[in-house]
């Protein structure tokens, strides 16, 4: 995701950190370089030509020139702008209504609109609302059955549309079948063209028109780019969309999409696609994205996904252990174990502060079973005392534990680095406020 945009203006903000005072002809040049790094990145040109504009008078103000660090309040600026124009402040899914709540999927086909409507789905679920899967795309032959192994495998009730129904008498018989059965959010996943067409557009108008959806969302393909946002901004002018789901974010290097939707249509993102499973959808948070493209981490996100399995005061308790650096050796395995669980270490380098760099010498590296086993059998064979502060352990106590479970010296003296890096890893990541800290790259 953003990954040759974010090398590009990583170099130039490091030359202009390299500048010890700032002066009008190295922010110029300096905004030249931004600006043909988002143009690289398949931004709209007149996208770019606006941000350009704003970070150049923001950046020739008085509260660059007369910084005594100048090279970091540029990307301070460059940051607060990205955040804007990834859409500003987070908007998610609007749940004031009372339910159910009505969700309509509209986009092109293969834009992965049936397999969002199962992810969000299963994000609702784990909101506390119990999800209606309804499929109205009856053109395209497998789109009803991909639906109903969807919510096969979510164990979630679907309307059983067949191909001869009409598309909007679907619509209108699954909301009343809906509201009787007390489910609390209903999911239309619409059918799509190959590209836009006038039949299939006041077939969507209709089914707004007679539903009434809460959400009308534009699932887009991030790798399409530019056709993305152009094909965005038709819907909008037509179904008044509001919001989108970005797909296959995970594929997007350049993320030229991303940064140009809100600034045409006008409406926000408000969940990523990274992957075909279920659970790869992201709510999207402007902030921590500008962040990740910055190379400063999404420490958050880290955070959220971390917690996912974790019960509410586990992840209270998790975090204050943070915050206090008081993690120890058995919540070093447990982070470990859930590490291995999300996937692979090169997504989860990302998004910590610093750490984006490393990436390519660990790309697809994976928890593997073995190093997990030795791991769990070493702090096995530690004393209550050893986990809880592991600086008490001298050549004697590596000793007995690789004995006792095993392993040679060495590993034992590698779990300790490990640990040791991370709990670093932890401090500099989570501020004393618990907000994780800006601009470590500058450290
Ligand atoms: P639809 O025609 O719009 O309903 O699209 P589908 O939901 O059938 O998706 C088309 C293809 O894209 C399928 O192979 C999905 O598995 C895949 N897909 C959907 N979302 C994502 C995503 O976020 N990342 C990746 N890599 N693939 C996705």
């Amino acid at each position: 995701m953003f990954d040759s945009l974010s090398e590009r203006l990583n170099s130039v903000f490091k030359k202009l950190k390299g500048h010890g005072r700032l002066d009008e002809q190295n922010i110029q040049a300096g905004m030249r370089e931004v600006r043909l790094a988002l143009l690289e990145a398949d931004v709209n040109y007149k996208v770019v030509k606006d941000f350009t504009q704003r970070v150049k008078e923001r950046a020739l103000g008085q509260e660059v020139l007369k910084s005594l660090t100048p090279g970091q309040q540029v990307v301070k600026i460059v940051k607060e702008e990205l955040e804007e124009l990834l859409g500003g402040e987070q908007q998610g899914l609007d749940l004031k209504a009372k339910p159910p709540v009505v969700i309509m999927m509209v986009g092109l086909q293969g834009s992965g609109k049936t397999t969002s409507a199962g992810k969000l789905a299963l994000h609702l679920k784990g909101l506390k609302y119990s999800p209606y899967l309804v499929p109205a795309d009856v053109y395209r032959p497998a789109a009803i059955d991909q639906l109903h192994k969807l919510a096969g495998d979510l164990n979630m009730p679907a309307y059983p549309s067949t191909s001869s129904d009409n598309p909007v008498d679907i619509c209108m018989r699954a909301l009343e079948e809906a509201r009787q059965k007390a489910y609390t959010a209903v999911i239309f996943d619409t059918a799509g063209r190959l590209h836009i067409d006038e039949t299939l557009m006041q077939e969507l108008v209709s089914i707004k028109e007679k539903c009434s959806p809460h959400e009308i969302l534009f699932v887009a393909d991030a790798m399409t780019g530019q056709d993305a946002v152009t094909v965005a901004q038709r819907f909008n002018d037509l179904l008044d969309i509001t919001g989108v789901v970005l797909t296959k974010m995970e594929g997007d290097a350049r993320g030229g999409a991303a940064l140009s939707i809100k600034s045409i249509t006008n409406k926000p993102i408000k969940f990523v696609g990274t992957g075909e499973k279920l659970t790869d959808l992201e709510v999207f948070h402007p902030d921590r994205v500008a962040s990740r493209i910055l190379g400063m981490g999404d420490v958050l996100t880290l955070i959220e996904k971390a917690q996912e399995d974790m019960d509410q005061d586990e992840a209270r308790a998790m975090q204050e252990k943070f915050q206090k650096s008081k993690f120890d050796l058995d919540d070093f395995r447990k982070q470990m174990g859930r590490l291995k669980k999300m996937g692979s270490i090169e997504g989860l380098l990302k998004m910590i502060p610093g750490m984006g760099k490393m990436r390519d010498k660990l790309k697809n590296v994976q928890m593997p079973e073995k190093e997990m086993g030795k791991m769990d059998a070493m702090i096995n064979s530690m004393t209550r005392q050893e986990r809880s502060n592991p600086k008490i352990f001298n050549a004697s106590r590596k000793q007995r534990v690789a004995r006792g479970s095993g392993t040679t010296v060495q590993d034992v003296n590698q779990l300790l680095t490990n640990f040791d890096q991370m709990q670093k890893m932890m401090k500099k990541m989570v501020g004393k406020d618990g907000q994780p800290q800006l601009d470590m790259n500058s450290q």
